[in-house]
């Protein structure tokens, strides 16, 4: 495997997606310690680790935990029931988030998520993914907590769903984070009049991606946040190497070009940002 490059330069970055704990890491021998040392060096201090299922949820709290503050890194965890897991979801699941989410203050759990619909691998039944969202977004109102939404392939349904959360009152008003976002610029207005943040990552900088860097010039500042969804999507120049979230600055020099100001500018607003999605002091 060809040899990653880094960031080097002062500027602080806040990941605010990367599945730490997959097993890709430790396959490829790569310890927690080491992603959080390489997160160090550079200048990623602030890292949110998502779920996608009971189980996750379950790493994702308890790594947040054990290692907060290595490195001088702050790590956070969501809780929540990916699409591609919504057939796992059962009434001990909801038992369980709502346990985990009545002690989120204690647990550094920041959200709810991943939570969505995902049409492109289609690895739960529809209907049950449908069901199993509007679940989590009622527990989400329930709790007041930000969802992170996973949406692939799915914007019609998943536009239908939020529209009627949003039209019934029953929707924060920051509901969450389209992560990923990846869906058209017409769509990605829609979510943004909802309150919503969008997340770019690695896709923003790929050669033949057209779509996502409009919608990232066209979404206000005080919106966007960075994140790298490690170990998938390793932004350009790494592409190739597995993702750890020690690349987020190049997602955030891409999105300072798109929008014509440093990557200082970028990474002091988009940390900014994140701090405020997720309510970090
Ligand atoms: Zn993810």
């Amino acid at each position: 495997m060809r040899e990653p490059v880094y960031y080097s330069g002062s500027a602080e970055f806040f990941d605010t997606h990367a599945h730490i704990y997959d097993w890709k890491f430790k396959a490829a021998g790569i310890s927690t310690e080491e992603i959080l040392q390489r997160c160090k060096s550079s200048g990623v201090t602030g890292v949110l680790i998502p779920a996608d299922s009971e189980e996750t949820s379950r790493i994702a709290v308890e790594m947040a935990n054990k290692h907060d503050g290595y490195e001088g890194v702050a790590l956070y965890a969501s809780v929540g029931v990916h699409p591609h897991e919504a057939k796992t979801y059962t009434e001990d699941t909801e038992k369980y988030l709502r346990s985990a989410l009545e002690a989120r203050t204690g647990l550094k759990i920041m959200a709810l998520g991943e939570i969505g619909l995902d049409y492109y691998y289609d690895l739960s039944e529809r209907s049950v993914q449908r069901d199993v969202f509007e679940r989590q977004m009622k527990l989400a109102y329930e709790y007041d907590v930000p969802i992170i939404l996973h949406e692939r392939e799915a914007t019609g349904d998943c536009l239908d769903i939020l529209r009627r959360f949003y039209k019934e009152g029953r929707m924060r008003s920051v509901p969450g984070v389209c992560h990923c976002c990846s869906c058209s610029l017409e769509a990605s207005q829609e979510l943004l009049k909802m309150g919503f943040y969008l997340g770019f990552d690695g896709p923003l900088t790929f050669k033949n991606n057209k779509k996502t860097p409009e919608v990232a010039l066209n979404t206000p500042w005080d919106r966007i946040v960075i994140e790298t969804d490690s170990p998938y999507l390793t932004p350009e120049p790494n592409r190739g190497c597995i993702n750890e979230p020690c690349h987020v600055p190049f997602v955030c020099s891409k999105l300072a070009e798109i929008k014509g100001v440093t990557i200082d500018e970028a990474a002091q607003i988009t940390y900014d940002n994140g701090k405020k999605l997720y309510g970090v002091d």
